[in-house]
C-alpha cells in the first residue's frame, strides 16, 4: 500500500521508516528542494520514550555523538553581576538518555535509516487533495498527479495537509504571546561550547556555540501585549520586525543583529500551539507539529513529533488492510500525550520570558541552583517535569511482530 507522507523533518521520516518496516510503501514530498540535511536551524531536545524510538531506529548512537555539547550557560541583566550555570552537570542529571541535537543533524541522521525503501520528492507540495473512501487523489503544485492510499500530513505548524483537509490555521492556532527568532552568525561572541543569555522583563537575547561550524546560534525571544502581524513566509519582512522590536535593547543586541541582513537559516514566529482535536479524517491523517504542535521551544515537541510518527506507523500497520481505522487508533492511542503536552506551554510560557522584575531578579538563581544539586536530586526533579510525564502518559507500544523488512546494518 502507497502512503504519501508531507514533510521530511522529523516526523516524516520516523513515520516512513516504520512504515517501509511494515511492509507500506512510502512517499515523503518535502517543499525544500534538498533535504534539511546540516547545521542549519535551532537546537531540539530528544529524550524519554523519543529516544527509545531512535534506539529502536538503530539511530542512538549517531545522535548522541552530534550532541550539541554545550556546557555552560552565562546569564546577564542590566545593572547585575552575570550568573553562571554548569550544564555540563544538569544534562548528567536530566538522564541518560537526553540529547540536544541541531533539527537538520537529527534530520539527517533519521532520514538516512529511510533510504533503503523511501521516495523523495523535493522542491514540491501538495495542491489538492480528493479522499474518495477508496484512495486520494493528489496533485502536487509541479502539476504531477498520483493516488495513494493514505495521506499523512508531517508537514509542521503551517501544515499545507492540515488547511486542505481540516480548515484554514487561523481557527486553530492558539498564540502563547511570545514570538521567537532564531539565526547562524559568526562567532563574534568568541562563544566556544558556551551560551551566554541576556534576560529582562519580557524580553531574552541569546546565543550559544555551534561546534561543528565554529559558528553562534543567535536567538531572540520577546512577548507583545498584542498580536503581531506578518506573513510567515516572507523573511525580510520578519527580520526588519524583529530589527525593530530590538532596536534599543542594549547589551550586546545590536552586534547580533549587524548579521541578521546577511541570515540565510533566519527563523521567526509567534509561539504558538496547534489546538485542533481530531487528526484523522477518512484517509488522511496529521503527525507531529502539523497534528498538535505544542508550541515550539516549550513543549517537547521534538520527542512527540518522534512518539507519535512511530505510534502512527504501528497502528497502521496492525490495521493492515483497513487504514481508516487505524488512524483512529493512532488517535485514541496518542490523545492523552498529546493533551498533555499541549497543556504546558502556557505554563512554561509564564516562566520562560521573565514577565515581572521579581521574576528577572530570582530566575537566574534557580538555573544556577539546579546543576549544583545531587544527581540523584535532579533526576528526582526531572521526573517531576511536565513534558517528561507527558510523552510516558502512553506506555510505548511493541509493534515488531508486525515487522516484514529487517533493519538495515
Ligand atoms: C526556534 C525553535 C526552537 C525549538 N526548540 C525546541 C526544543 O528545544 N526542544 C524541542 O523538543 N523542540 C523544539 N522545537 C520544536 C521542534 O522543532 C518541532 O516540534 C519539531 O521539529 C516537529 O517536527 P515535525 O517533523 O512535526 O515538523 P517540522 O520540524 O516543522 O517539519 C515540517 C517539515 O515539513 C516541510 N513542509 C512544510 N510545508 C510543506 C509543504 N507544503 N509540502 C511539503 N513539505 C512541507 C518543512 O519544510 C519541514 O521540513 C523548536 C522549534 C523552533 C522553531
Amino acid at each position: 500500500m502507497k502512503i504519501l507522507i508531507s514533510g521530511a523533518s522529523v516526523a516524516g521520516p520516523v513515520l516512513a521508516y516504520w512504515l517501509h518496516r511494515y511492509g507500506f510503501e512510502p512517499t515523503v514530498v518535502e517543499r525544500t528542494p534538498a533535504m534539511r540535511h546540516g547545521l542549519g536551524g535551532h537546537a531540539v531536545d530528544l529524550f524519554g520514550p523519543g529516544a527509545e524510538v531512535a534506539r529502536r531506529m538503530g539511530c542512538w548512537d549517531a545522535i548522541e555523538a552530534a550532541r550539541t555539547r554545550i556546557e555552560s550557560m552565562t546569564i546577564e541583566r542590566f545593572g547585575k553581576r552575570p550568573v553562571h550555570v554548569d550544564l555540563s552537570r544538569l544534562y548528567a542529571g536530566i538522564s541518560g538518555s537526553h540529547v540536544e541535537i541541531l533539527r537538520g543533524e537529527l534530520t539527517k541522521i533519521l532520514s538516512d535509516a529511510t533510504r533503503a525503501g523511501t521516495e523523495y520528492v523535493f522542491g514540491d507540495s501538495i495542491a489538492t487533495l480528493h479522499d474518495d473512501g477508496a484512495g486520494v487523489d493528489v496533485t502536487f503544485e509541479s502539476g504531477d498527479e498520483r493516488r495513494f492510499d493514505l495521506v499523512i500530513g508531517a508537514d509542521g505548524m503551517h501544515s499545507t495537509v492540515r488547511r486542505l483537509a481540516f480548515g484554514p490555521e487561523e481557527s486553530m492556532r492558539r498564540p502563547l504571546g511570545g514570538y521567537l527568532a532564531v539565526f547562524s552568525m559568526p562567532d563574534v561572541l568568541d562563544l566556544g561550547n558556551g551560551m551566554v543569555a541576556h534576560f529582562s522583563v519580557d524580553r531574552i537575547v541569546a546565543g550559544y556555540g555551534v561546534h561543528q561550524t565554529g559558528q553562534t546560534r543567535a536567538g531572540f525571544l520577546f512577548r507583545t501585549p498584542h498580536e503581531l502581524h506578518y506573513d510567515y513566509r516572507d523573511k525580510d519582512e520578519q527580520k526588519a520586525l524583529l530589527a525593530k522590536e530590538f532596536r534599543d535593547y542594549g547589551w550586546k543586541a545590536p552586534l547580533l543583529l549587524e548579521h541578521l541582513p546577511a541570515a540565510e537559516d533566519f527563523y521567526f514566529d509567534s509561539i504558538s500551539q496547534i489546538t485542533l482535536d481530531t487528526w484523522q479524517r477518512g484517509r488522511i491523517g496529521l503527525v507531529g507539529d502539523a497534528g498538535f504542535c505544542p508550541a515550539p521551544a516549550v513543549g517537547g515537541g521534538t520527542s512527540l513529533a518522534v512518539v507519535t510518527a512511530y505510534i502512527l506507523a504501528g497502528e497502521l500497520a496492525a490495521a493492515r488492510s483497513d487504514l481508516p481505522s487505524g488512524l483512529r487508533n493512532y488517535e485514541r492511542t496518542v490523545r492523552r500525550m498529546v493533551d498533555l503536552s499541549r497543556a504546558i506551554g502556557p505554563k512554561v510560557m509564564r516562566t520562560l520570558i521573565p514577565g515581572s522584575p521579581t521574576a528577572l531578579k530570582l530566575m537566574p538563581f534557580a538555573a544556577a541552583a539546579v546543576p549544583k544539586l545531587p544527581t540523584s536530586v535532579q533526576r528526582f526533579i526531572w521526573s517531576q517535569n511536565a513534558v517528561g510525564k507527558a510523552l510516558s502518559s502512553v506506555p510505548l507500544p511493541d509493534y515488531s511482530d508486525l515487522t516484514r523488512v529487517p533493519r538495515a546494518a
